[in-house]
């Protein structure tokens, strides 16, 4: 059995009691940052072994893992913040258990664009979720087929890169584009603004951006 197990995307009051309870059973906990989760598991009281679960390692060490799940290893995958698999590791992972018939257990719970996309204000009745656009080659493209979209979009941004996607919204959306801004949601200092892109370009353009943000964007 493999647990893919959410953690907070900021408030560390924001993990299931489920949660608490899986990392504490399992044999083994694969962390994106070792470091980053041994800080939340310390704070829980929680000392089930860490080991690294990334980007850079994930392709070499799934078929590793499998076989740990096979004999009999309890396993829970969590990342740096919110739901492994979603901007983070993890599908690779899910894709070989469900292949190898290992049964999967995804618990609900923290993730950044539901709660920026419900307190957007925005239609959320059916939405998009893009994730990080590519920096250079087909970011454009992408955000061609985005500005089409009937419904709302969502969007993963660096707080450097803001303005610049703001423009580039504008420019493929319209400035008169209804748009949504969630800053650093569920921490001291969120921030979630919902306006035109010109308004929240003139919001946003003129100081120092600092914090994680999730751009929600109105269909056409
Ligand atoms: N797995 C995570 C999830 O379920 O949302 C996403 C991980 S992705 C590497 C990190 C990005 O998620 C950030 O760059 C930002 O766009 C968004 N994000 C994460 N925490 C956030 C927060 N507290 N406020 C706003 N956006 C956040």
């Amino acid at each position: 059995m493999l647990y893919i197990v959410p953690t907070p995307i900021g408030n560390l009051e924001d993990i299931t009691l489920r949660a608490l309870r899986i990392l504490k059973e399992v044999d083994l906990i694969l962390a994106e940052d070792t470091r980053t989760s041994k800080r939340l598991l310390q704070h829980y009281g929680i000392e089930t072994p860490l080991r690294s679960f990334h980007a850079h390692n994930e392709h070499k060490t799934v078929d590793q893992i499998v076989e740990q799940l096979e004999g009999g290893t309890k396993i829970a995958l969590i990342s740096d913040a919110g739901t492994p698999g979603i901007s983070d590791p993890g599908f690779l992972l899910s894709r070989a258990c469900v292949k190898n018939d290992i049964r999967i257990e995804c618990l609900p719970g923290a993730t950044a664009l539901v709660p920026a996309l419900v307190a957007s204000g925005l239609p959320c009745d059916k939405f998009f979720f893009e994730g990080f656009l590519p920096h250079k080659k087909g970011r454009q493209t992408r955000l061609i087929y985005l500005s089409e979209l009937p419904y709302t979009f969502v969007l993963y941004e660096s707080p450097h890169r803001l303005v610049k996607c703001l423009n580039q919204l504008g420019e493929f959306c319209g400035m008169d584009r209804m748009a949504c801004v969630a800053r650093e949601l569920t921490k001291l200092h969120e921030e979630i603004k919902t306006g035109t892109v010109e308004s929240l370009l003139a919001h946003f353009g003129e100081k120092k951006i600092k914090g994680e943000i999730v751009i929600v964007v109105a269909g056409r």
